[in-house]
């Protein structure tokens, strides 16, 4: 696992500045052309073996743009990858598998999910082609599904994506080397001319050892660079044990979690979380309102008005001062949340289960939690979780969370009565407990129960979940009565 650390120059002089740039645009160009062959779906088999793309490419190659080998063999990796990572990106945000779920079942379903695992497969469905897979299924019934998919593939990619702005470009370790001169660190990369290099002056740090690619980032403004340098993270391996720790996890409001083991992490938390939130929505009002009398002083006739507007705008719209109290407010949520995750990770567990919190979109468990601070809770929890995870030695699994409040561990009866505040009572069983813990032994469920884990998926409907969950409580029912 790595991590993205990055390294900023200071200003480049303009013998270095243009040769830096030189190789940006040359790059930018050379990656266009590649994102232009590949946007052609016939060529998609190249997203899925991009080596092939690349031999392929080197038989028939015009490297117009005299890029070096290396270079040029960046430029085509990072095309492909932009083309993959723009098609994922795409299918998700539209939610094409939840709508695929939803609309087929048995093996037209299995067709489905079989069609979107390659990207070659994808570039057929959007051709009108229906791929024959290993497992038995009717033509009709494979076209069936290929007309609902592709419909959905093409409303959902709209235009291939192109190169607007050149302003990066990867390096392979050939093309680099981080040195140290007389206690400074440098970085020398290979220029467009052969035989020469350009060496940039780093600002802070020590070099660091780095082996992998480098993206370099340009500043057309001040005239800088930024390395982006992937930094391994060292993932600790865990004995052998025989029955895996899964730790479920609810994500609270007055606690940051609460675990499926009855423990409650970062206590407090609510209160830092309330005081931000009071504080992004007053301040917002606060501003809102010298906007507006700005506005109307700045559209009067009395000059002294217009004066008194340009006053306001200068000293008392205070951005600057907004802007870093936001981001001393951010910096408590995420170190907050970091405390919170590496309590619960102390146990070393094996699964960490918590729920998808990318689907939470907009929703907040409080009422009182403005929309700006529950975003940067979800945003910093996601991403802390799975940097913390895995670098701790667990694994991280998202569920589908839905019901998991109201469900009841122990006999499967779900209903909203079941929980009350922040007591957890079943209206059919009578099993008691603390509301957060219950939802956090619920999330784990989702992963242990192989029921569970085998019909809901991330991207199963609500009203499906809670669907299934009722077939399971009728069943036990029936076995118990
Ligand atoms: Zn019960």
């Amino acid at each position: 696992m790595t991590r993205t650390v990055k390294w900023l120059s200071g200003p480049l002089n303009t013998g270095k500045w243009a040769a830096v740039l030189a190789i940006a645009t040359a790059y930018s160009l050379q990656k266009d052309a590649f994102l232009r062959t590949l946007a052609r779906t016939v060529r998609w088999a190249d997203l899925d073996n991009p080596r092939a793309f690349r031999k392929r490419d080197k038989a028939s190659r015009v490297n117009c743009w005299t890029l070096p080998v290396h270079l040029y063999d960046r430029a085509l990796f990072d095309a492909v990858e932009t083309m993959r990572r723009w098609i994922l990106a795409a299918i998700a945000q539209t939610h094409i598998e939840g709508k695929l779920f939803r609309m087929f079942e048995g093996r037209q379903r299995r067709y489905a999910f079989w069609l979107l695992r390659k990207f070659v497969r994808i570039g057929a469905v959007l051709r009108g082609e229906a791929p024959e897979p290993q497992f038995a299924i009717a033509l009709a019934e494979r076209q069936a599904v290929v007309r609902l998919l592709r419909r959905l593939l093409r409303k959902a990619l709209g235009k291939a994506p192109r190169v607007h702005l050149r302003r990066s470009f990867a390096l392979d370790n050939t093309l680099y080397r981080f040195f140290t001169h007389q206690g400074k660190p440098y970085l020398s990369i290979a220029s467009l001319v052969p035989g020469q290099r350009i060496v940039i002056p780093l600002k802070g740090f020590p070099v660091p050892a780095v082996t992998g690619n480098v993206r370099v980032v340009i500043d057309p403004l001040q005239h800088t660079v930024a390395i982006h340098v992937p930094i391994p993270v060292r993932v600790k391996t865990l004995p052998e044990r025989r029955e895996p720790v899964v730790v479920g996890l609810d994500a609270g409001v007055t606690e940051v979690f609460a675990d499926s083991r009855g423990h409650f992490y970062g206590e407090g938390f609510g209160l830092v979380l309330d005081r931000l939130s009071a504080q992004t929505t007053t301040q917002g009002a606060e501003r809102n309102r010298l906007y507006a009398a700005a506005k109307t002083l700045a559209a009067s006739s009395r000059p002294e008005d217009r004066q008194k507007a340009g006053r306001i705008r200068r000293y008392n719209l205070g951005r600057m001062k907004l802007d870093a109290r936001r981001a001393r407010g951010q910096a408590e949520v995420k170190r907050r949340i970091s405390e919170a995750l590496r309590e619960v990770l102390r146990s070393r567990p094996d699964v960490l289960v918590m729920e998808d919190l990318s689907r939470m979109r907009g929703r907040t468990k409080s009422r009182h939690l403005s929309r700006v601070v529950s975003r940067w809770m979800r945003a910093n929890l996601k991403e802390r979780a799975e940097f913390l995870a895995q670098a701790g030695g667990s694994r991280l699994e998202t569920v589908n969370a839905a019901y998991t409040s109201q469900e009841c561990p122990q006999c499967d009866y779900v209903h909203h009565n079941n929980r009350e505040g922040d007591r957890f009572h079943c209206q059919r069983c009578h099993f008691t407990g603390h509301a957060d813990t219950v939802g956090a032994v619920n999330v784990a469920r989702r992963y242990t129960h192989p029921e569970l884990w085998e019909r809901i998926r991330v991207f199963t409907p609500k009203e499906d979940v809670l669907k299934i969950l009722r077939e399971i409580f009728e069943r036990q029912k029936a076995r118990c009565t």
